[in-house]
């Protein structure tokens, strides 16, 4: 798996989101350089390299796995927009959400309503954002897995987090999130 580190935008020409063209609107972005590096040059895995089907034959620690579910799991996003960003995936390797079984989308929906319980018991975000990124096209990272994305926001977080993911703190802060969302998740059932 690709790692993406410190100095990897050296020399970059990095600006600001609010320089760019469009119309302002409502919405906050998070402007995530790390990210897009991430989906430009990752190749798409083949499917015995899936990280979402590698995942759960891993211990919950290495794949940093917060919750196991029966046709979906939970675990933190190894390149996350925001301190705790949950990944659910049902553990069949399938794309598109409706390839999905009823068993499976009904879990994916019960298990994102608990990740945002436990999410807001740990980190007391302010709000969250929450969905899938369906192809390539629209962004998803690891297209061919289903994925939905939970991800706590806080009232200040527009302008923090490009800073810390820059540096080596974040990877190492990934396994006491994971530690502290497991147990809040064990509690909480
Ligand atoms: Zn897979």
């Amino acid at each position: 798996m690709t790692h993406y580190g410190e100095g990897e935008f050296d020399g970059e020409d990095l600006r600001a989101a609010s320089t760019f063209a469009g119309v302002p609107d409502e919405f906050q972005r998070l402007w995530t350089p790390h990210r897009m590096a991430y989906i430009e040059n990752g190749q798409q895995p083949a499917e015995a390299d899936c990280p979402f089907c590698l995942a759960p034959g891993m211990s919950d620690e290495d794949a940093l796995i917060v919750h196991r579910g029966t046709h979906a799991f939970v675990l933190l996003n190894l390149y996350p927009y925001n301190s705790g960003h949950l990944l659910v995936c049902p553990y069949r390797h399938v794309a598109m959400y409706d390839e999905a079984t009823i068993e499976e989308t009904a879990e994916i929906a019960s298990l994102t309503q608990e990740a945002m319980r436990v999410l807001k018991k740990v980190s007391r975000n302010d709000g969250y954002n929450i969905g899938m990124n369906q192809g390539r096209v629209a962004g998803a990272g690891i297209a061919d897995h289903l994925h939905q994305h939970v991800v706590p926001r806080w009232a200040t977080d527009s302008n923090f987090f490009p800073i810390i993911a820059k540096s080596k703190a974040i990877t190492l802060l990934l396994g006491d999130v994971r530690n502290a969302v497991a147990a809040a998740w064990r509690e909480q059932n």
